[in-house]
């Protein structure tokens, strides 16, 4: 039996006339401005697109919940944590990094991994990566490693020369490049990469005991990857795979699943610890800090609009209930500030009241009106402190989270070293101890057909030495491959 699809309508629900026809003088007339109804059909679709993300452009995303299995109420009072059983709902958005809106899903790239709980406390977001380190460990270079991904300003192009200029001029990198040129760098698909929150964050307990954590999100279906050829072959065959295996393995009821493991560092240790333990470019090994298994997490839920869910959901850092707090990884400051502040640019001072970015906690904040508000306040009062009831902060329940600082000139530093401090040594250990021989047959191939394609001879010779300095065996292939001495 068809059914009668609706009446077309304006945006002010006024039926329409014509889905096909402007308003002309005669059939084969000029078409006449006061067409309001087509006129503004134009102008909605010229404004159909909000800034792509400078960062992250490329994704896809689903519905599920977060599910408490083990007790963690000993390291963090946080209420969607406080007890096994415990269910919060999330949306979760996996993306590239580097390439625009219509790039493809299995480029070589670290991918996104963000994670918002919609809490009884407000919104949570883990802003993780697949990847337990980042590139670089100071904010400031961010925007220029970021350019150096991105396109050339006369022609353009990506070009891989700038990529490998910067890495081999920024050594901190070679952890996470050689994640990256791992096959690690380009996964089978979203559902078989693990997310890290590579930053150190902090827990706090009822009692006001502090613990930095770091979070793991293991996924169940295993890490599988794909080779440097599968990839490249699948950009051209199917750029949207990795979007497409996510909808259809949901859409089949086959619902992917991360086992969540924190490690946990007593707040005191952080001081001796042979690692800096808030450099983004270090793991903490799992023998000083065996990985505690929290909880599970189920994407079970498609989007029912691409738009509304993936391209306008936000995510950002600073967004911790209490119990979870921050750092001082200098990474993770500037992300505090950065994330929000895109989306400021991107969607507007009131992102925060879309469907997908709305809490489904109560909101009772001072900050009001701007472009496109629609949650108001009625006549709570607009300031504080008011006698006429508005809201009161709980000092108490939302203490920051903070750590001491010793007195010091303010300046521009370097990290302070830990003993084991070394840009290199936990690259070799991956290299060395945790790959297996075709890990390393493969990671050679992948340097070195990246370096092939467009790296220039100036480049060369610091491409080999940064490989020398992770393994002198490693650094050897790469130079015999790259006929580079
Ligand atoms: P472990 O042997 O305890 O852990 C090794 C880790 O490496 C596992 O978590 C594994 O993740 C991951 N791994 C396995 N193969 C690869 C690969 N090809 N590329 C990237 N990661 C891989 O050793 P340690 O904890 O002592 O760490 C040794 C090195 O392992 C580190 O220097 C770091 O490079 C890497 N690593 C360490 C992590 C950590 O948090 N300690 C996390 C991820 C990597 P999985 O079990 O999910 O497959």
């Amino acid at each position: 039996m068809s059914v009668e699809p609706p009446v077309t309508t304006t945006d002010a629900g006024i039926p329409a006339a014509s889905d096909e026809f402007s308003l002309t003088v005669g059939a084969g007339g000029p078409t006449v401005l006061h067409d309001h109804y087509v006129v503004q059909k134009m102008q909605h679709f010229n404004r159909e697109r909000v800034p792509e993300r400078v960062v992250h452009a490329k994704g896809g995303g689903a519905h599920g919940y977060f599910e408490v299995t083990e007790d963690v109420t000993q390291w963090t009072k946080a209420r969607f944590l406080s007890g096994v059983g415990k269910r919060t709902p999330l949306f979760v958005r996996f993306s590239t990094v580097a390439g625009e809106l219509g790039s493809p899903d299995t480029a070589r790239d670290p991918r996104g991994f963000a994670i918002k709980l919609y809490t009884e406390e407000g919104n949570c977001d883990l802003v993780c990566n697949n990847t337990p380190v980042f590139f670089v460990r100071d904010a400031s270079k961010f925007q220029d490693f970021i350019h150096s991904q991105k396109r050339m300003p006369d022609t353009g192009l990506r070009d891989n020369n700038m990529q490998w200029d910067f890495w081999t001029l920024s050594p901190e990198s070679a952890h996470q490049v050689t994640v990256l040129m791992s096959d690690r760098g380009t996964p089978r698909s979203w559902r078989h990469m693990n997310g890290y929150s590579s930053h150190t964050y902090s827990w706090i307990n009822a009692a006001g005991e502090r613990f930095w954590v770091k979070y793991h999100f293991k996924t169940v279906q295993g890490v599988e990857n794909l080779t440097d050829a599968q990839a490249k072959a699948l950009a051209g065959e199917d750029p949207d795979a990795h979007r497409r295996d996510l909808w259809d393995a949901i859409a089949r009821a086959d619902a992917p699943e991360w086992r969540l493991e924190m490690q946990i560092m007593p707040f005191e240790e952080a001081a001796d610890y042979r690692f800096n333990p808030f450099d983004l470019t270090k793991v903490w090994p799992h023998s000083d800090y065996p990985a505690v298994t929290v909880g599970r997490m189920v994407l079970d839920r498609n989007p029912e609009n691409h738009f509304a869910e993936v391209e306008q959901s936000a995510f950002d850092p600073s967004n911790l209930v209490p119990g979870l707090g921050l750092s001082p990884d200098k990474m993770l400051m500037g992300r505090i500030f950065s994330y929000h502040d895109t989306h400021l640019h991107r969607i507007g001072a009131n992102y925060q009241q879309l469907p997908i970015n709305a809490p489904q906690a109560a909101v009772h904040s001072y900050n009001k009106d701007g472009p496109m508000a629609y949650r108001h306040a009625g006549s709570q009062p607009v300031y504080a402190p008011n006698s006429y009831g508005g809201p009161k902060a709980d000092p108490d329940r939302a203490a920051d989270l903070g750590w001491w600082v010793e007195a010091a000139e303010i300046g521009r530093y370097a990290y302070e070293k830990h003993a084991e401090d070394d840009d290199f040594v936990q690259p070799r250990a991956l290299y060395r101890d945790v790959m297996s021989d075709s890990d390393r047959e493969h990671l050679v191939t992948n340097i070195v057909n990246h370096v092939k394609a467009g790296v220039k001879s100036d480049v060369v010779p610091r491409v080999v030495e940064y490989w020398r300095n992770v393994d002198a065996d490693l650094g050897a292939q790469v130079a015999k491959q790259l006929n580079a001495g």
